[in-house]
């Protein structure tokens, strides 16, 4: 498969591969589900329960395809997968088993995680029109059974929308993957296989919460508050804000981030750890004095409150998010890292009519718009670094650390980084733009 690839062979040599019947992939095991008993969050070390080894080729359903993983990345979702929390994602496979005569390939004994995936396809179901074998692409996450009509307005509404690689089985962080036709998307052919592979999800998920018109729909002028602005997510959400004439104001947590915001255009940037905000005296009490104070800094940086707040962080900042947010504003919400049991003081929020949106990953189209402009040497990756495949336990434990800047890498079949650029004049165009995260 990979001397193919590397050889550039025809779409018809590469159809005409034979599909292993096993293949290496990064999983979990359902029957350690339970490892974690009594053990805090940051105790659970992903690099114990992400297990590296053989899995059976599942057979292609007529809406699939087989994608050869080049590269693929880590996704704070398979941090949630690798320490089952807040559940474990085997409850919602065997769900999805339910579903279908097709479906009952989910529910197996492993899981194989990850939501990302750049490569090539080797094999095309029989009910696939758009794809055929060689195509490069790059994959995003939303699962969806299009015979659903509750799926055909916002998929993101669907009853059974699913996270691919995180609530079903078969993900990217492997060599081979299997992924329904209309996850597939072109890869920007400017890029590496490495960089190609951190975006889908995160650079969706950001385009959906402040470009969409499911999100907070940002427009000229406004003021954007970003949580984790070097994060997966926040580093794509601090580009949509530049891009789209916004004024963003940053929040990190290191010198460090601070500069690589910088380096992309920001102005407005505040260091959490050295301003040293304190929203919660204790377990139960807010401290509002702490939240004015932030408020404060905001205003002293660009003298007026937040039109929106892309909030993520959720228990530890959230109480402050719905503070600061303008009168009028849209705090728009899409996670919850340091716990999803989150207060607000809804005096501030109702008296000053403000908006609290839940967004979710993204409909096919804002993945694909994202992704547009990605190829369009618009939004750029945020890779930061990249390790080999069977290195992920350590990538993941980097990324619940909060050890790491914007997206890591994995490097799957590709073996080593810096292949699969086609177009070079972009590249060369988009210059140092691709490499403010790299360390
Ligand atoms: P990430 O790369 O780990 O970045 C998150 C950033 O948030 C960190 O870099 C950190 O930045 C900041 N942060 C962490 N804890 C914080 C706290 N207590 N207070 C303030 N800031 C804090 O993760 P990500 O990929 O951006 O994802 C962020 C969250 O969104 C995760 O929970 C993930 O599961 C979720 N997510 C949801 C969706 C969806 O579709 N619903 C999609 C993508 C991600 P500093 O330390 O520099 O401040």
């Amino acid at each position: 498969m990979l001397d193919a690839i590397l050889a550039d062979a025809s779409g018809a040599d590469i159809g005409a591969l034979t599909i292993p019947e096993s293949y290496r992939a990064v999983h979990v095991l359902k029957a350690e589900q339970e490892m974690w008993a009594g053990v805090a969050s940051n105790d659970k070390d992903p690099r114990q329960s992400l297990h590296i080894g053989d899995v059976p080729t599942p057979q292609l359903a007529p809406d699939e395809v087989y994608v050869a993983v080049m590269a693929s990345s880590i996704n704070f979702n398979t941090v949630w997968s690798s320490i089952f929390e807040p559940i474990s994602t085997f409850g919602p496979m065997a769900r999805l088993a339910r579903e279908s005569e097709w479906a009952k390939r989910h529910d197996q004994p492993y899981q194989v995680v990850g939501s990302d995936a750049a490569g090539v396809v080797l094999q095309v179901g029989t009910a696939v029109r758009n794809w055929k074998p060689g195509d490069r692409v790059t994959v995003h996450c939303n699962h969806v059974d299009d015979q659903d009509q509750s799926a055909h307005d916002d998929s993101m509404m669907a009853a059974n929308q699913r996270i691919w690689g995180y609530e079903t089985n078969f993900g990217g962080l492997a060599d081979l993957s299997i992924v329904k036709a209309n996850q597939l998307m072109p890869k920007p052919a400017h890029l590496t296989w490495e960089e190609a592979a951190v975006s889908a999800l995160c650079n969706s998920t950001s385009y959906r919460m402040l470009v969409g018109r499911n999100g907070a729909q940002m427009k000229q002028g406004d003021v954007v508050l970003i949580w984790g602005a070097t994060g997966g997510i926040g580093a794509y959400a601090a580009q949509y804000v530049l891009n789209g004439g916004g004024i963003p104001v940053c929040v990190v947590s290191s010198p460090d981030k601070a500069d690589i915001l910088r380096r992309m255009g920001v102005e407005a940037i505040i260091d959490r750890a050295a301003a040293g905000y304190q929203f919660w005296k204790d377990d139960h009490t807010h401290d509002e004095s702490e939240w004015r104070r932030l408020g404060k800094d905001i205003r002293g940086l660009v003298g007026e409150d937040p039109d929106i707040v892309f909030e993520h962080p959720g228990r530890s900042t959230f109480g402050a998010s719905t503070y600061v947010a303008k009168r009028g504003g849209t705090i728009v919400t899409c996670a919850a890292t340091s716990g999803f049991m989150m207060e607000f003081d809804n005096r501030h929020f109702w008296m000053r009519l403000k908006r609290l949106i839940g967004s979710h990953f993204a409909n096919y189209k804002e993945a694909w718009e994202a992704n547009r402009m990605i190829s369009k040497g618009m939004i750029h990756p945020v890779l930061s670094r990249v390790f080999p495949l069977d290195q992920t336990g350590e990538a993941a434990y980097q990324v619940h650390h909060n050890m790491h800047e914007g997206k890591i890498g994995v490097l799957a079949l590709a073996p080593e980084e810096g292949l699969g650029v086609t177009d070079h004049e972009l590249r060369d165009k988009v210059g140092d733009k691709l490499h403010l995260f790299r360390r």
